[in-house]
């Protein structure tokens, strides 16, 4: 009997939708490169439109399970190739390609990415294993690509996709105008604090360095294409409003 689960299935799905992107992409205007390798070895795939103005990373798939991000993620890319954009953007789709893969939330080092990042607060001592931040901080390749890309490309604002079951816009730093931009067109709360603690996330590891981080929850498993569109206009809108400044 068939026992992959839906998330896995829409996992495959997507990968596929992104290799065949892969193919597609090589022919327009984003520069397609490898950004690092999984914890498999596996290669990460990066898009980049550099046009010397405000750096922004937009990134999705930090958590494996979270699928929906990869969509949008998908999504603003394909419409990125062809519109033109009053920023330089970098898209990393799906940063953590082993848990996609595999259809877990931590990589295949059973490390959460989004707890592993190098913060004052980051340790190892949580005692809920989904979060477990590893060893040490920085540890795991996926995210010394995504720090190495961070410092040496000098990104100025991040845009990180997740989901869960309270959908809502984590602000970080100096990001609330563009999290008003796209509440515009997702309607979704605009929260300081996401109401647990955090160690060794993203969105502190931005603060730390006056980096502005949206980290924006979608949404857990209601997805439809109306709502895909909806979170890509809201996206479009935040990117937008930064480059404006
Ligand atoms: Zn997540």
């Amino acid at each position: 009997m068939c026992n992959i689960s839906q998330s896995k299935l829409w996992c495959c799905v997507a990968f596929l939708d992104i290799v065949y992107f892969n193919n597609i992409n090589s022919k327009d205007s984003m520069d397609v490169f490898e950004f690092g390798k999984s914890s498999c070895g596996l290669s990460l795939t990066a898009y980049r439109r550099e046009q010397g103005l405000k750096r922004v990373l937009l990134l999705a798939g930090v958590h494996g399970d979270e699928w929906e991000g990869v969509f949008v993620a998908k999504q603003i890319l394909l419409e990125s190739v062809k519109s033109d954009l009053n920023v330089d953007l970098t898209i990393v789709p799906v940063l953590n390609l082993d848990g996609f893969l595999r259809g877990t939330r931590r990589n295949v080092n059973d490390i959460d990415l989004n707890r592993n990042l190098l913060t004052l607060d980051w340790s190892s001592d949580g005692i809920d294993e989904r979060f477990y931040a590893g060893k040490e901080a920085n540890s795991e390749i996926e995210n010394k690509s995504l720090i190495s890309y961070i410092e040496e490309w000098g990104v100025e604002f991040i845009i990180s996709l997740h989901s869960w079951k309270h959908a809502l816009m984590n602000v970080n730093g100096d990001c609330l105008e563009e999290a008003e931009a796209a509440k515009e067109y997702n309607f979704l709360d605009i929260k300081g604090d996401i109401g647990y603690s955090t160690p060794g996330c993203l969105g502190t590891y931005g603060v730390e360095r006056r980096i502005p981080v949206i980290t924006y929850e979608i949404d857990r498993g209601l997805f439809s294409r109306s709502e895909m569109l909806k979170h890509v206009l809201a996206i479009k809108s935040a990117i937008s409003t930064f480059g404006g400044k």
